[in-house]
């Protein structure tokens, strides 16, 4: 069985300008380490399909993917890039980008249910764990891992999915989405007070979040995974679970003060793939979401790869 590496060359055309974090560099830098470290032939590579309105649609409000579509398609035929957010700009390249990026989280979640591959990281850009139902923000447009989670429960027909979310910041959208639809558990970990500054009051039972001070390092966050994630998630005995793949909680990045490591994302993901090879037949999505420091993110999304094709 294979870990499927989903992608599109067109991730990379959403430009939010000189100097912002969130670059199309971020997706060349994986790429280029994947390459070296020679952990490319161990994946097997797809280009990921546009997503469909109707996909984006079990996540976000009809009335915002219509408005937001229609923003994006202006801008790529204006070339005048427009704001939606303090952080978050619409350029010539990020309509397509957007649908690539959902759309590599749907065509992943197809390929794993169907048994084709084991698991699947979809290295994609823009990220999704911050767009709400109806809004974009902090560099999200939608949200790729809600859309997928969603497609596996509605149009698969899974009863039980977890969404596991490691990102430095908190999964606010995906919390937004989600939030009391008992389909779903999510656990989470943040920096808190840190961007959005939410998540320190669950927004429904579903939730297991947990919000931790800056400089906290790994062995406080595995003891958090073991004591408070895994008896929830274990209890809840999920068919599929998801990743909010965020690698900026690493000590190198600049976004958030936390201390993980290498060493961290590999126990993290081994913990997460034990679960879901007792409960789920090892089915694993798993979404980039943010990682800002590019070297550090390409190590660590490599240590998240090797755990799960197998390598470690
Ligand atoms: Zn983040």
């Amino acid at each position: 069985m294979t870990t499927a590496f989903f992608s599109h060359p067109e991730c990379r055309f959403h430009d939010m300008g000189e100097g912002h974090p969130e670059c199309p560099q971020r997706l060349d830098a994986i790429a280029d380490h994947l390459l070296r470290t020679g952990l490319d032939i161990a994946l097997e590579y797809h280009e990921a399909p546009l997503a469909t309105t109707e996909q984006l649609s079990r996540a976000h409000a009809s009335g915002y993917v219509g408005q937001v579509r229609d923003l994006m398609q202006q801008v790529q035929v204006s070339g005048r890039p427009r704001a939606i957010d303090p952080d978050t700009h619409v350029g010539k390249g990020t309509l397509q980008a957007t649908l690539r990026a959902a759309g590599a989280a749907v065509a992943a979640t197809d390929e794993v249910i169907g048994g084709r591959a084991h698991n699947a990281f979809c290295a994609v850009r823009p990220p999704g764990h911050h767009a709400t139902r109806d809004q974009a923000m902090g560099f999200c447009i939608f949200n790729n891992v809600a859309i997928a989670a969603r497609h596996a429960l509605d149009v698969h027909g899974l009863q039980r999915v977890a969404i596991i979310d490691f990102d430095v910041h908190h999964g606010n959208g995906t919390e937004d989405i989600i939030a009391n639809d008992e389909r779903v558990l999510m656990a989470s970990f943040f920096q808190h007070p840190l961007y959005p500054y939410s998540g320190g009051v669950p927004k429904g039972t579903n939730m297991v979040n947990v919000p931790v001070p800056p400089y906290t390092k790994g062995g406080e966050v595995r003891e958090i995974i073991e004591e408070m994630w895994m008896p929830r998630l274990e209890a809840f005995r999920p068919e599929m679970v998801f990743i909010s793949a965020g690698f900026d909680a690493h000590r190198e990045d600049d976004l958030g003060q936390m201390g993980l490591v290498e060493a961290d994302y590999q126990w993290i993901t081994a913990r997460i793939k034990g679960l879901a090879e007792r409960h789920a037949q090892g089915r694993i999505v798993s979404c980039l979401e943010g990682g800002y420091n590019l070297d550090a993110l390409a190590r660590s999304v490599a240590a998240h790869l090797r755990v799960l094709a197998d390598l470690e």
